[in-house]
């Protein structure tokens, strides 16, 4: 099954597993703003939008570990 990505004004990208015949996604499952699908052409820079949690998560292990 394919793999799209959207993008959410307000939520950053997403991904989302379609079939082929499936229609676009046209609205934020979370916050129901319109979204613009993204080809994805590959792997990575899915969850760099904002790094705000995968920036989180690495401090709270960092701080673990020393
Ligand atoms: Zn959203």
């Amino acid at each position: 099954m394919p793999t799209y990505v959207y993008k959410c004004p307000n939520c950053g990208k997403f991904e989302l597993f379609q079939e082929m015949k499936d229609k676009p996604l046209e609205s934020c499952p979370t916050c129901n703003k319109p979204v613009k699908r993204i080809i994805s052409g590959g792997v990575g820079v899915i969850y760099k939008t904002n790094g705000f949690y995968i920036t989180d998560s690495k401090a709270s292990k960092d701080s673990h570990a020393s």
